[in-house]
Order: structure tokens, then sequence, then C-alpha cells
């Protein structure tokens, strides 16, 4: 049982508090992140006494494991802000694109230009790839993130990157990576939610394959029990049954179950549940027609060299399509027209030509190789 004192409950009406639940058999342990939340173990006292105490909010049952991430805790949706990036609330989906992983400089600048080219708000690229055989590509470490600091200098556009280990907070943090990723096998590592509860940073916190909502909402309640109330949702597919031909199947209603249950931000990755790059763009339309607030979608340069996930990965032109369509279907407001890249003839982006008001989109000037 969660017991949650009203916001200016007293010193006194806190002590009346623990002092019933002792004399009642409970043993109460005391949490102040905003509010205080008092669980409650051992015996489960009569709900009714305590919540006549003065003090007292709310009466969370037995077996209900959160309460910051909950809707009844804020009724309003929390709106999260980087670099004047904005995912949340009623706004215009967020689109986070980039390759799995930082593999050389060159494709990830490449891959970042093909995102960015296509309309995407944030990049995305993993410095530290958590993989399922030790013989796979395992991410270029530090060198990863320090190509990532550049590719942000040069585009001014927030990172989004996956923290494995916990003991590498500080360097995220040395290297400002602006958006700290929970990768879905971490999404029960409670050390890596801690530390992710202090890194003053918001946390991209992925859906654990084999979970229900409540167990995701409870990871995120670490985070923020910790300190940090800047949690982004993210579906990214759950097991399939073996009839289903994916390599995870996008739970579609958890979108707007983890919505109603939850004020934080839930956006979907349609492209870890696909496992294909041609259902990449029914999976992001279906995500965003049941509610997600922005989506994760992997894009490389070249994917069939990709060193991860490349049979997942759009091409530039699949990227670059994937947003037409959002638009066509209205799910991606159209761009605002100075904010529509210009191409001319000689082979990569030469430089960010102006940021307007608000610096939520970027103008770019993207330079084609010619072939002769
Ligand atoms: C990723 O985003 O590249 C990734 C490893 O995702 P997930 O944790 O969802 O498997
Ligand atoms: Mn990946």
């Amino acid at each position: 049982m969660l017991v949650v004192m009203k916001p200016d409950a007293t010193a006194e009406e806190l002590e009346r508090v623990l002092g019933k639940i002792e004399s009642l058999g409970g043993v109460p342990e005391v949490h102040r992140p905003k509010h205080v939340i008092i669980a409650v173990r051992g015996a489960t006292p009569d709900p009714q006494v305590l919540s006549s105490l003065p003090g007292v909010a709310s009466l969370e049952p037995s077996g209900s494991g959160y309460w910051l991430a909950s809707r009844r805790c804020q009724s309003e949706d929390t709106v999260i802000r980087v670099r004047g990036r904005v995912v949340g609330g009623d706004n215009p989906p967020l689109l986070i694109a980039g390759p799995c992983a930082v593999e050389t400089e060159d494709q990830l600048m490449r891959s970042a230009e093909a995102a960015l080219e296509a309309g995407a708000h944030m990049l995305r690229g993993g410095a530290y790839k958590p993989r399922t055989s030790p013989y796979s590509f395992q991410g270029l470490g530090e060198a990863g993130l320090e190509m990532l600091a550049r590719v942000r200098e040069r585009f001014g556009v927030p990172i989004v990157t996956e923290m494995r280990d916990a003991s590498t907070l500080e360097l995220f943090q040395r290297y400002e990576m602006d958006v700290i990723q929970i990768g879905a096998r971490n999404m029960q590592n409670y050390e890596i939610l801690r530390r992710a509860g202090t890194a003053g940073r918001p946390v991209l916190l992925k859906r654990g394959p084999a979970t229900s909502v409540e167990e995701w909402l409870m990871a995120a309640e670490y985070v923020m029990l910790s300190g940090n109330p800047q949690v982004i949702l993210c579906e990214r597919g759950v097991l399939p049954p073996a009839s289903v031909a994916t390599r995870y199947q996008l739970d579609i209603a958890a979108i707007p179950i983890a919505r109603r249950l939850s004020h934080l931000p839930v956006i979907a990755d349609p492209s870890h549940a696909a496992g294909a790059r041609e259902l990449v763009l029914p999976l992001a339309q279906a995500a965003i027609a049941a509610g997600a607030q922005g989506l994760l979608v992997e894009v490389h340069a070249d994917p069939c060299r990709a060193l991860c996930d490349g049979r997942q990965a759009l091409e530039p032109v699949q990227a670059r399509q994937l947003v037409e369509s959002l638009r066509r279907h209205r799910f991606l407001p159209e761009p605002p027209p100075h904010a529509v890249p210009r191409v001319d003839c000689r082979g990569s982006i030469a430089g960010r030509t102006g940021e307007p008001a608000g610096g939520t989109v970027y103008r770019m000037h993207v330079e084609r190789k010619s072939r002769e």
C-alpha cells in the first residue's frame, strides 16, 4: 500500500500517520520526491482508518507500485523540452531518427543528414550497444559519444543515446548527451534506472519485451523517485506469438493504456518492433493513430552495410517517404516553408543556414555529389 500525503501536510500530521501505521502492524518507509509517499509493508492497515487522518491525500491499494508516474498524481500531460524540441501533451509528434549504432564518423554524419533531411527533430545512435550475441558489434563506446557530440555540434539537434551500464553516466554528462535511452533489455535494471534518476536530463525508457504496462510504469517510477521527472515512455514491441513473422509485436493497445494510466509522454519505436524496414511505415502510422506522441525510427545512410539492425533501418529515401506519408495523413504537420531542406549537387550538408525563433526546426543546405 502507498499512502500519499497532501503537499501541505504538516510534520505532525505525518508523524501521526506513521504512528498509526505502526500501531496497526505495518512498517512504513517514507519517500520524499515532491510530496511524501509512505510505502507500507508488513500488515496492511485498514484503509478507512488511514484515509480519515489529516494530511493524507490518497491511498494506493496494495500491489500498486507507482504513484509519481500515474495520472492520479498528475492529471495533466507532462511536456518535455530539449533544446527547443518538445514532446508530450498536444504537441505534434516528435520524430527521433538515426542509425542503430554509431559506426564511423562518416556513417553517422551521412545517416544524420538523411534523418534530418527527412524531417527528424532529434538524432539517435548507440555508442554502447546491448547485443544478444557477444560476437556482435558492441558499439564504439566513448569514441561513439565523441562522434555524437560532434554531430550535435554540426547540426544543432538533440542526441538520444543508450546508457547500457550505470557506471557510464558521467561520460554521458561530460559529452552532454541530451536524452539518455534505457534499452528494452535494461528496463528492469534497477541500478541503471536509479542512476538515470540522477542524470539531470530526460530519459527515454523503452518497454521490456516481456513486461506489462504496469511494470513499465514502475520502472519509470524508479527514475522519477530518484529525482528525475523527465521520462519519455517508448513502446518498442513485445514478444510475438510464434505465428507472428515480425521481430517483436508492436503493442498498439499499450499506447493508449499507458497514456491513460500515466501523464508521461508515450512514443513508439516501429523499427525494433518490425525488424524489417518495409513494415516500419504502417506500424508508425498505426502508432500515431493510437495516440503515440512521437516515433523513434532507425535510419541508415547505407543499411546494407550497417553493423547493427540494418534489416530494419530505413534508407534515406524511405525516411523521406515516411515523413511525407505521415504528413499526408495529417499525423505530422506540414513544415513551415523555411524548414524545407534545399538540395543542390555536391555531396553533404554544407551547414545549417538558419534557425527560426523557438529553435524547433532547422533549415539545411544539402549538397549532392554529381556523378560526373
Ligand atoms: C535500439 O534502440 O537500438 C535498441 C537496442 O532498442 P531496444 O532496447 O528496444 O531493443
Ligand atoms: Mn537498433
